[in-house]
């Protein structure tokens, strides 16, 4: 077995950020490696996932997952190389998913890593389009929304991992009209002539009802929430009715630091009978084969694209954590270490 190196770096939360996360609430820290204890891997990360969701993670709130511990390393998914086995199962060279990312080398209970085949797709892809976000998608749309052939569907984020999924996945299952809003013109443009969607706007050009309006001239029978204020009243104004909202994620406000106002114009799921659901991906985890095997197939057949936007550089982690709250990625954000 080659040498291990002497140590390793990650990314520790040393102040809970209030409002938007600055610089100095993180530091990049080395930490000693040592061969794995029994029953565990030493993995060498080649990629790690910045989420949206690590957003509320630096909060010290009770919340579905538990929130980063100050001073330790943060952690999330993750694909790398093993490097050190003492375990069944799993050689040096092996390549696996698991929920360690946030640092160089990770050592990783055998139990709590996936492999992954890096001929099969990029290893990357495991953690956008064939991974977490990509069965937000398709969780989302299909399970949660209930979506049907002709169905009219909206998605906000659409340029983003789980949104661009979303759009494409509704368009290939016979959505009537595929509406997607983004942050920028050139998103824009990738949406209705790359992804196939029939209409997009560029939310930050106008209010995003009155967009919405002129983008859906017949309304909407599904909306797909990944922004929350403006663009949920908007959708709400533009459903038909029996329509269905997957509430998958509100970005727009995980930097709020006064409460957030309601959609004024809620009382409208009473007369047009709306169905508003909140998702969390973990809990369609048994749709994952079947996520898995179709998606792959559309990818194969060039039906479905996806785009990555990657940050190379481990001492880049913070910054691309918050360029993803900005908006700098197109698709899923991702920290490669592979340079
Ligand atoms: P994205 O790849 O979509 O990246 C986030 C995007 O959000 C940015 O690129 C930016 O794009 C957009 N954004 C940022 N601020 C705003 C704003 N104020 N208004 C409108 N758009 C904004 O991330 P993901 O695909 O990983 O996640 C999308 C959503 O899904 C998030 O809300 C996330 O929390 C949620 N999610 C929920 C899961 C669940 O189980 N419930 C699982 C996974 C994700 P732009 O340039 O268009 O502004």
């Amino acid at each position: 077995m080659s040498a291990l190196p002497a140590t390793s770096r990650e990314w520790h939360l040393v102040a809970r950020p209030h409002g938007w996360p600055a610089a100095e609430d993180f530091a990049l820290r080395e930490a000693p490696v040592s061969e794995p204890a029994a029953g565990r891997l030493l993995v060498r990360n080649l990629y790690f996932s910045v989420d949206p969701y690590m957003r509320g993670r630096m909060n010290d709130v009770k919340s579905y997952v538990p929130p980063f511990q100050l001073d330790r390393p943060m952690d999330g998914a993750a694909v790398g190389e093993v490097i050190a086995s003492g375990v069944d199962g799993f050689a040096v060279g092996d390549h696996v998913l698991h929920g360690l990312g946030w640092r160089e080398i990770a050592e990783v209970p055998a139990e709590q890593a996936v492999k992954v085949d890096g001929s099969l797709a990029p290893l990357s892809a495991y953690l956008g389009v064939l991974g977490m976000t990509g069965l937000t998608a398709y969780a989302g749309l299909f399970e949660v929304a209930s979506f049907k052939e002709g169905d009219a569907v909206f998605v906000s984020g659409a340029a983003g991992a789980v949104g661009s999924q979303v759009g494409q996945l509704a368009r290939i299952k016979g959505a009537s009209r595929v509406i997607g809003s983004a942050g920028s013109d050139d998103k824009v443009k990738l949406l209705t002539e790359e992804y196939g969607f029939d209409a997009a706007f560029n939310y930050k050009k106008g209010p995003v009802a009155e967009q919405l309006a002129e983008a859906a001239p017949d309304g909407i029978d599904v909306y797909f929430d990944n922004v929350g204020g403006e663009h949920l009243e908007a959708a709400l104004s533009s459903f038909n009715v029996h329509g269905r909202a997957t509430i998958c994620g509100m970005i727009s406000l995980y930097n709020s630091t006064e409460p957030t106002p309601a959609p004024r114009n809620l009382a409208l799921v009473i007369g047009k009978r709306l169905r508003l659901q909140g998702m969390l991906v973990n809990d369609h985890r048994h749709l994952q084969s079947q996520f898995v095997q179709e998606v792959a197939g559309w990818i194969g057949s060039g039906e479905l694209k996806y785009s990555e936007t990657l940050v190379e550089g481990i001492e880049h982690g913070y910054e691309a954590f918050v360029g993803l709250l900005r908006g700098e990625n197109t698709g899923k954000m991702i920290v490669s270490l592979t340079g």
